[in-house]
C-alpha cells in the first residue's frame, strides 16, 4: 500500500553510491548538509533528457555514457550526483 516517499529511495542511492565510489562520502555530506530539506532534489538528482533535473545543465556525453552504465557522476553545475532513473 505504501509508495514511493522519496526518503527510502534516497537511502538506497546513497548506500549505492557509497558502495561504488567510498571516496565520494565527505563530497555527499556536504551536499546533504547544502540541499537537503532546500530544494525539491537533495543530494541526488536524476537525468532527464540529458540534463540535470535540478538545475537543468546538458550533462556532456561521456559521463553520461556512465551515468547510463550505471554509474554516479557529479552535475557540472550544482555538483549534485546524478544517476539514470531506471523505469
Ligand atoms: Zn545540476
Amino acid at each position: 500500500m505504501t509508495t514511493s516517499t522519496g526518503a527510502s529511495k534516497v537511502e538506497a542511492l546513497q548506500q549505492n553510491l557509497l558502495r561504488q565510489q567510498p571516496q565520494s562520502r565527505a563530497l555527499l555530506e556536504r551536499l546533504l548538509t547544502k540541499f537537503t530539506g532546500r530544494t525539491r532534489y537533495g543530494a541526488f538528482a536524476p537525468i532527464h533528457g540529458g540534463h540535470c533535473a535540478a538545475c537543468n545543465v546538458t550533462v556532456a556525453a561521456k559521463p553520461l555514457q556512465e551515468a547510463k552504465a550505471g554509474a554516479f557522476i557529479n552535475c557540472a553545475s550544482c555538483l549534485r550526483f546524478l544517476y539514470v532513473e531506471s523505469i
